[in-house]
């Protein structure tokens, strides 16, 4: 077979290297010669003599008839070899092309990796600062909120509360950014506890209020009293969304109102709405404005923002049952609507059980700014605080005297 293919092959190479002329001229010359050998031997066997006559007229017919034949074979052969050699070249190429193709996409998906991880470094980096941060204004907000409760005159608490409310706000912001490690890795979780809904709401209303207030805005709560009291939700979550709309609604609202309405709509059912008589949304981007990093882009709305908040209220509302939707009317104003989904729960127990007045403490904790804001908080509820700055004193300390409570830091810089 493989024998066959060799001669066959030799025999295309030959026809096409001689072209069909020369090699239909060869190959009558050859049959010629063969013809008359042929010719000769048969007579000679047969009728034991030479008809030279005879055998002249064969030969010329055969070398008549044979060009033609052998022309047409040689042209179906080199016509064969041709598209033969064209189909292999083609071939050859889309070999060629698909590797390179491959290589490119090689090229594309490895650039790719090399972009998320860096977008996931950067992010990463961001919450760490964040957290970093979280420290020194943990420090402004305890301190700011102590001073609060003691006299003061108005100009000191009004100066007071905007240092409050700022530390609160960027407290928030930084729950956003870390945040945004988080949904890249999707990894935001929820912590769901008892949480008292009235105190949560006051809290949030307390704050949009002074927001308002700075920009000469009107608030309102709209809040039925038949609302359960308990509900087990992640409240530092539902005040993140909160937090995120109200401080939109008073960010694009120029004068006017900021409307703050909540209802239940079914058992363990909940709606939130807050509505704002500010500069609206174009239909085109009431979707997209829940898109990462989607700021809408108008002349009407030059301020300053990261895109991320109403990215994160949404995912964490889907994380709660709900949703975060929008409806709005240029120049009118927006509403976005919260739902979410909450059982009722019972108030915690140890709500009940007030701890007694007298107790010692044993507060261990290395960051200087958490020690004064944890002091001073117990303190004022009436406790006898002593302070441990790393786990050796705090042993120290422990084995020589007697603590009803220890509050520890659970990353000491010793052990
Ligand atoms: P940021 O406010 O930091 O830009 P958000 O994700 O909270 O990011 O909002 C995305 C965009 O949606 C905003 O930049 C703004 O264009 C639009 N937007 C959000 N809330 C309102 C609102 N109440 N009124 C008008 N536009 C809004």
């Amino acid at each position: 077979m493989k024998n066959f293919k060799y001669f066959a092959q030799s025999y295309v190479d030959w026809v096409i290297r001689l072209g069909r002329l020369r090699f239909s001229l060869l190959g009558v010359m050859i049959l010629a010669v063969l013809a008359l050998c042929t010719q000769i031997l048969f007579s000679l066997f047969i009728v034991h003599q030479i008809s030279w006559v005879d055998i002249f007229r064969s030969v010329t017919f055969g070398l008549l008839t044979a060009p033609f034949v052998i022309y047409f074979f040689t042209l179906l052969v080199e016509k064969l070899e041709h598209s033969r050699i064209d189909l292999s070249s083609s071939v050859n190429r889309l070999e060629n092309e698909v590797a390179e193709r491959i290589a490119a996409q090689k090229k594309l998906s490895q650039a790719l990796e090399k972009l998320e991880k860096n977008s996931r470094d950067k992010s990463t980096l961001l919450a760490t600062i964040s957290h970093e941060l979280r420290t020194p204004l943990n420090g402004i907000v305890g301190l700011s909120q102590n001073l609060l409760d003691d006299e003061l005159d108005d100009r000191q608490r009004n100066y007071l509360k905007t240092i409050n409310i700022s530390a609160v706000s960027l407290g928030y912001i930084f729950s956003d950014i870390i945040d945004l490690e988080k949904i890249d890795a999707r990894r935001i979780e929820l912590h769901r506890k008892e949480t008292d809904f009235y105190a949560l709401l006051n809290d949030i209303s307390n704050f949009a209020l002074l927001m308002a207030e700075e920009k000469r805005l009107e608030f309102h709560l709209n809040c039925p009293s038949t609302l359960p009291n308990w509900l087990m939700l992640d409240g530092v979550r539902l005040n993140q969304i909160l937090w995120n709309l109200i401080t939109n609604a008073v960010k694009f609202t120029q004068q006017g109102s900021v409307t703050l309405s909540v209802e239940q709509t079914a058992d363990n059912e909940f709606a939130i709405r807050v509505t704002d008589t500010g500069i609206g949304i174009d239909e085109a981007d009431l979707e997209k404005i829940f898109e990462l990093y989607y700021q809408v882009n108008s002349n009407r709305n030059k301020s300053l923002g990261s895109g991320i908040g109403l990215s994160i209220s949404k995912t964490i509302a889907q994380l709660m049952g709900g949703d975060l939707t929008v409806t709005s009317e240029i120049g009118r104003g927006s509403t976005f609507l919260l739902t979410f989904k909450a059982e009722e729960a019972l108030p915690p127990s140890d709500e009940n059980s007030k701890l007694p007045l007298k107790l010692n403490i044993l507060l261990v904790e290395d960051i200087e700014v958490n020690v004064v804001v944890a002091k001073s908080l117990l303190e004022k509820l009436g406790y006898q605080i002593d302070v441990a700055m790393t786990g050796a004193q705090a042993i120290e300390k422990f084995e020589q005297n007697y603590y009803d409570l220890v509050f520890l830091d659970i990353q000491l810089p010793d052990m």
